[in-house]
């Protein structure tokens, strides 16, 4: 009897969470995650499962944040007819998120198709729409945290709180069948994402000890982080914001629907409240995160008797619904903060904002998040001095600035201390969810904290383990892509690079002779002899 591994997804990068644990009688998966990141990354999510849907019994879901939950709908479209069950928040959750991922499916895949049919390419479907992210939202089953539930035959599961957003856990499974020590069930643990400890709407993160396989997550494995307190972070906050103010332009904060979101509502609501800040408007121009917002009030209310939704009901506070109400948002050009999705600025309402602003000096950007290599995030977090937004190229002139108080991840220590919680470990420790120099860095730590090396494993993307009595064999790799070559710039982030290069010579260049001649060097090292006029020439012969 065996029980296989396989990692789809979060190895080397930190998206697309998938990991596929099946026995002789069953098989489950831990989450099922949408890739982010460059292009190259993304059209992974259109390539076909590297699994067989019709054999998986189970889904167990982490949590709510579109990496980890994302192709759920994409595995029901492709037939899956088996459970999805998540813990009750997430599932209130999702029933906003998988509609809102399927509604940002659909318009990009319109937007792409757009310029496909001008490129005189054929169009492409969606990976899914909103009517499959609502029928999906729809399948899932909540379950109580704490609590053991037959996930498939043979496989008993439990959600323990991650204390990374809300609804957050880690999934332990208890896999008969197995070849643990004593002859009892293997006791496998997936991290999920791992929070704080310090994030005043969530619980520390909790979980069991003594298990064989642990699978831990490094997204923040290399990094460590000056603990901060909630008013430290108000203050920075405050800073900025009256920074921005002074500056003399609109406050533009890319932010996270679920958790960030109301997390940067709190201390707006702290720095109101206190006479810190003046009652400017604040504007949630997102529908996803009015909604998540909710769901937080919903808990919220639940948990403290109410205190707590006054944050999310302040009279300077608008919820923006409406597209059109959004799109006149683009006439303020002061006295006002407009927080909008997506985090990482690669889709949703703050692309809008951002081509209205970036090139205005009077604007402040603040990115309170990670932000995913090939990301418009991350290349505005790398002070590039233009960017391309829906094919335009817009100048970066607004004031960038990096709020790293913010985060639903553990550091390196907190990460250490997590793992040193759940020990022992009988067997293999396997360090997933995190770029290569975070895993690598997390691996280090916990040599450095008494961990045997032997004991590490950072398996890749297709990788199939099988768990034995003496530890974790690789059973074989069916690699579907070179991550290292796409995760952080790929040909489509040189494009952009090259087209914005191009234009500052032109720019640069003295006369249009000069330009006339640097592009015609251009086209001589394309080796590219016909000139688009005279192919429009011939086709009139
Ligand atoms: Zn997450």
């Amino acid at each position: 009897m065996t029980i296989k591994v396989t990692f789809h997804g979060a190895c080397g990068i930190v998206t697309g969470s998938c990991y596929e644990v099946r026995t002789a009688k069953a098989a489950v998966l831990i989450d099922c995650g949408m890739f982010q990141g460059t292009k190259s990354i993304k059209e992974l999510n259109y390539a076909p499962f590297a699994f067989d849907v019709a054999k998986i019994d189970a889904v167990l879901l982490t949590h709510a944040h579109i990496d980890h939950c994302g192709l759920a709908p994409k595995l029901m479209k492709a037939g899956y007819k088996g459970a999805i069950v998540a813990t009750r928040p997430t599932a209130d959750l999702l029933t906003y998120v998988l509609p809102d991922s399927g509604y940002v499916q659909e318009t990009e895949v319109t937007r792409l198709n757009r310029r496909n049919r001008q490129r005189g390419r054929p169009p492409v479907e969606p990976i899914y729409c909103r009517a499959d992210g609502e029928a999906c939202a729809k399948h899932v089953t909540p379950r109580a945290s704490d609590k053991w539930f037959d996930a498939a035959p043979g496989i008993k599961a439990r959600f323990w709180d991650a204390g990374h957003i809300l609804g957050s856990a880690s999934i332990e499974l208890l896999v008969e069948d197995g070849t643990s020590r004593k002859g009892q069930p293997l006791r496998l643990l997936f991290s999920g994402d791992i929070g704080t400890g310090d994030n005043m709407l969530q619980h520390p993160p909790r979980g069991p000890a003594d298990v064989d396989y642990l699978f831990v997550e490094s997204t923040y494995g290399d990094r460590l982080r000056p603990k901060v307190t909630q008013a430290q972070r108000s203050a920075t906050v405050r800073r900025e914001i009256q920074a921005g103010l002074r500056a003399g332009g609109i406050i533009l904060i890319p932010a996270f629907a679920v958790e960030r979101t109301q997390q940067l509502l709190f201390d707006l609501d702290y720095l109101f409240e206190h006479g810190q800040l003046p009652n400017l408007p604040v504007f949630v121009d997102s529908p996803l995160a009015t909604k998540a917002t909710s769901v937080f009030a919903k808990y919220l209310r639940r948990a403290a008797g109410g205190a707590y939704a006054t944050a999310f009901s302040r009279p300077n506070l608008h919820f923006v619904e409406d597209a059109d109400v959004s799109r006149k948002l683009s006439r303020l050009q002061s006295g006002a903060i407009i927080i909008a999705g997506s985090g990482m600025c690669d889709a949703g309402r703050i692309r809008h904002h951002l081509k209205n602003h970036l090139s205005n000096p009077t604007t402040t950007v603040l990115l309170v998040g990670y932000q995913a290599p090939g990301t418009l995030g991350r290349l505005l977090s790398q002070a590039v001095p233009m960017v391309r937004i829906h094919g335009e190229e817009i100048v970066v002139n607004a004031r960038i600035r990096i709020l790293g108080e913010y985060s639903g991840h553990a550091d390196q220590s907190g990460l250490v201390a997590w793992v040193r919680d759940r020990l022992p470990v009988a067997q293999n420790i396997f360090v997933v969810h995190g770029e290569e120099p975070a895993r690598a860095g997390l691996s280090d730590a916990l040599v450095a904290a008494g961990l045997p090396k032997g004991s590490l494993r950072l398996p890749q993307i297709g990788e199939t383990v099988r768990l034995t009595a003496s530890g974790a064999k690789t059973e074989r790799i069916r690699s579907r892509v070179n991550v290292a070559a796409i995760a952080t710039f790929d040909w489509h982030n040189a494009y952009a690079d090259t087209v914005l290069a191009l234009r500052r010579s032109l720019d640069a260049a003295g006369s249009d002779g000069a330009r006339q001649g640097l592009l015609r060097r251009m086209r001589a090292l394309l080796n590219d002899a016909p000139t688009i006029q005279s192919k429009a020439r011939s086709r009139h012969l």
